[in-house]
């Protein structure tokens, strides 16, 4: 008896680690079967991927008719039938106090979020709604409002798919006023390393980087939102400037919570 009884403690020890173990272990199961439960996006691709032009966007002609949008079904409407034409290369500003849906009306432009049934959203003739996700989204540039950093090199934020020359790079990030900044903190110039979500260059700075990202693309379709909230006026006068200037004839829109931007 006092033999098993030594042996006893032993073995329950083990049990109670291998209980916690299992336990461990099932968070995956867990997480696995709630992804899965998760409605997927739209389509990547479809038909009519294949059908339309192959520089579509070409002109940028916009027309938004009757656009609903809420974020859950069980949610109420954000949007309340939209109708907005906007010509192709002219420049538009969203105007409105927060929370008055301006960046709402910017995902629904790229199906982030998908409009109601009834909304209409055509691009040069193109019903959106029916394009696959990869196509659409291809098609144009969008800026958020909280810029978006991949975890790498200064290259591979501007250029995640390798398309453009050095010298290209340098003269996008000359434009978007941050060449100095990239030759005189950074060491290693294009090659620094940025930290996950860029938390190793400001906030600005990160909104510059977008907005070189978006020069480099020349799209036809430019949607910034609040794309210079977090810049100095100097800065926010000049990239204005370059916008103007870069974007003759691509169609703007752009959100903003003050007139002047
Ligand atoms: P800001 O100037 O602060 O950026 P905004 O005009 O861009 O404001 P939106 O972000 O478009 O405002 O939000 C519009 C409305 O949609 C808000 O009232 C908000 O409650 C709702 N909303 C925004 N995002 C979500 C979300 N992810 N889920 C549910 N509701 C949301
Ligand atoms: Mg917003």
């Amino acid at each position: 008896a006092l033999v098993y009884a030594m042996r006893l403690t032993g073995l329950l020890q083990w049990t109670v680690r291998v209980v916690i173990e299992t336990e461990n272990n099932m968070t995956a199961v867990e997480r696995l079967s709630a992804l899965g439960d998760i409605d997927s996006e739209a389509a990547r691709s479809t038909d009519l991927d294949g059908k339309i032009d192959k520089a579509w966007p070409s002109a940028g002609n916009i027309q938004i008719k009757n656009l609903m949008l809420r974020y859950r079904p069980e949610l109420p409407l954000v949007l309340h039938g939209v109708d907005i034409s906007i010509p192709a290369g002219s420049k538009w500003g969203v105007c409105g106090r927060t929370g008055s849906g301006k960046s709402t009306l910017m995902l629904a432009l790229v199906r982030i979020v998908e409009p109601e049934l009834g909304s209409t959203i055509e691009i040069d003739g193109v019903d959106t709604s029916k394009l696959g996700l990869y196509r659409l989204r291809s098609g144009m540039t969008i800026i958020p409002q909280d810029p978006v950093m991949f975890c790498g090199t200064i290259r591979y934020n501007l250029d995640p798919f390798d398309q453009y020359t050095d010298e290209m790079l340098w003269e996008t990030l000359e434009r978007a006023q941050l060449k100095e900044e990239v030759l005189n903190n950074f060491p290693e110039k294009l090659n620094h390393i940025l930290n996950e979500r860029g938390d190793n260059i400001s906030v600005g700075q990160r909104q510059l980087l977008c907005i070189a990202r978006a020069l480099l693309r020349r799209s036809k379709v430019v949607l910034l939102d609040e794309a210079t909230a977090s810049v100095d006026t100097d800065t926010d006068q000049k990239i204005q400037k370059i916008t103007r200037a870069e974007c003759e004839n691509v169609t703007v829109l752009t959100s903003a919570p003050r007139l002047e931007t």
